[in-house]
């Protein structure tokens, strides 16, 4: 089993810390592990969160809390762990905000070729993060919410920039949903997913970050992606060692349980990331 979406975000990076991810990995029986960095934590992105900054003093405030690293600190660690062997097969990744201007930045840091994997993630629409705080959403037309999520994702899938997309429907982290019909949104982000031969998370996040009710992709959602044949991997979002794997087994036996309904594109199967371009 994979666990496709880990921060080590919240400790040094040093050999020590990176095994504690490790070790857990191996306790809860995964095969593959994919370690990750938010690209809001390196001054190299800066530029494309000036908006979220410009929002108001909150998302100002949040911004400079996190950032103010160098990619190529986070790079080194990465060079340096590649030299050591594991006995788990260890991805490196970038998860990446989709915003204005990611597009010249993951180009001039040639992150295809620095990591193993880049991920590409919803987090601001128009500037405002709507997964902070539940008070946030008031007053707001939830209907528009999701018409503008779902419109960015379609917009990231078609820049061919990520090889994953990260909690695909995390717009609905609040509990707040849409009047109207997802279906024909699902299929066209279904169809866009594998013209861009992205694979989709099956995220644990919103259940281990947000307590949500579901655990992972709507069902709906999922039936979808399935009759399209995208690649589907299980994450756990996890922000700190002892929650790699959380809810994986869960998520599993959910992708496993719907494969029986809707039919499965012949020869999808959990990709070997980043090889099967
Ligand atoms: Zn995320
Ligand atoms: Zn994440």
């Amino acid at each position: 089993m994979i666990d496709a979406h880990v921060h080590v975000e919240r400790g040094p990076y040093t050999a020590d810390w990176i095994q504690r991810f490790v070790d857990q990995a191996l306790a809860v029986g995964l095969d593959e592990l994919c370690l990750l960095e938010h690209s809001h934590r390196f001054v190299e992105f800066s530029e494309l969160y000036e908006p979220v900054r410009n929002f108001d003093r909150y998302q100002e405030d949040w911004y400079a809390r996190r950032a103010g690293k160098r990619i190529g600190e986070y790079l080194d660690l990465v060079a340096e762990m590649r030299k050591s062997s594991f006995p788990i097969r260890l991805r490196w990744g970038l998860e990446v905000c989709w915003l204005p201007g990611a597009a010249k930045v993951l180009e001039s840091l040639d992150a295809r070729n620095s990591f193993d994997f880049v991920t590409g993630s919803i987090h601001w629409l128009d500037g405002w993060g709507f997964d902070h705080k539940k008070e946030r959403w008031n007053g707001r037309d939830v209907n528009e919410l999701y018409r503008r999520y779902f419109e960015l994702e379609l917009d990231l899938l078609h820049s061919g920039l990520f090889d994953h997309v990260a909690h695909p429907d995390s717009i609905k982290c609040f509990g707040h949903y849409p009047e109207y019909d997802l279906e024909p949104t699902y299929a066209r982000v279904a169809e866009a997913a594998m013209t861009a031969k992205v694979a989709f998370e099956q995220s644990c996040g919103l259940r281990n970050n947000y307590g949500h009710e579901t655990l992972g992709l709507d069902r709906n959602f999922l039936a979808a992606l399935r009759a399209r044949g995208v690649p589907l991997l299980t994450a756990s979002d996890a922000h700190r060692p002892e929650d790699v794997g959380k809810n994986l087994k869960e998520a599993a036996a959910l992708l496993a349980a719907d494969a029986e309904t809707p039919p499965c594109r012949a020869g999808s199967r959990l990709p070997a990331i980043g090889e099967e371009k």
